[in-house]
């Protein structure tokens, strides 16, 4: 387990001679062992910080430390789950699970037990054959799971991994997750743009705003452990936090949030 640290993060993209700003003087820090939910209006730079992290974009100011150490993806193990959950159509999903430890030369055969353990409490273990199209939505996105978590990261960062299921697999997603991370508890950013996700998985909350900043940084009050979606705090709260996205997006009323 290693705390994340971004500090002082600015980031611009380069289009022909234009030059784009996304992110400006972006700290945050994800303590040891937590979850950080990072939400905000589509556009803002989530995704541009979380591939900051996970060393896909090196051109950037500022700093980004794991453990206390500098980044580097070669000598950290980085878990990455992405929107499109990121399995190769022609791999099988057993294959597809064990692509993460093996592209990081830490495959080893006792692996397969802790592949076997992993598919049966994600409920794959009759698919283990299948190739990823013919699975639903949660089941590949239960592969992207397994992947990672058999992976055991130094951390994990998350691209809105359940925005393309349909809302009943979502929160049947999030449970799945959840319930995954409180054995391993990975230090773990998380993109989001829904209000509940944040509340339901993030132990801290940040806002960004469409000025490329983090506008507000939350405690979950719950803290570690969840909220049920059922509690009266828990409507509260996510009134609460759509009061603050809203005045960064004007025109959008709150619209998928
Ligand atoms: P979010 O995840 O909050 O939706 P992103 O980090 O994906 O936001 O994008 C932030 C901004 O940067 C957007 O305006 C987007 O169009 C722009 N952007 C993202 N990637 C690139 C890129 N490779 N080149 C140029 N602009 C980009």
């Amino acid at each position: 387990m290693s705390a994340i640290n971004i500090e002082h993060l600015t980031v611009s993209y380069q289009k022909n001679t234009e030059n784009l700003p996304v992110l400006s003087d972006v700290s945050l820090a994800v303590p040891s062992g937590t979850v950080c939910a990072v939400i905000g209006p589509s556009g803002c730079g989530k995704s541009t910080m979380l591939k900051v992290a996970a060393g896909l974009i090196k051109d950037y100011k500022g700093q980004v430390t794991v453990g206390g150490r500098p980044l580097d993806t070669r000598s950290m193990t980085i878990g990455f789950m992405p929107q499109s959950y990121g399995l190769l159509p022609w791999r099988t999903v057993a294959e597809n699970i064990r692509l993460g430890r093996k592209v990081m030369g830490l495959w080893q055969e006792s692996d397969e037990e802790r592949l076997k353990e992993l598919a049966s409490r994600l409920g794959l273990e009759g698919l283990l054959e299948r190739y990823p199209h013919e699975l639903s939505g949660g089941q590949q996105q239960r592969v992207s799971l397994a992947r990672v978590f058999l992976l055991q990261p130094d951390i994990l960062l998350m691209d809105e991994p359940f925005s393309a299921l349909d809302a009943i697999t979502r929160e049947e997603m999030q449970d799945v997750f959840r319930e995954l991370w409180q054995q391993e508890s990975i230090t773990t950013i998380l993109v989001t743009h829904y209000v509940e996700e944040a509340l339901y998985l993030g132990g801290q909350i940040a806002v960004m705003g469409g000025d490329g900043k983090i506008s507000e940084l939350l405690d979950n009050p719950a803290g570690d452990t969840p909220l049920r979606r059922s509690d009266e705090r828990f409507f509260q709260l996510g009134r609460q936090l759509r009061q603050k996205l809203k005045p960064q997006q004007p025109g959008r009323g709150g619209e998928g949030l």
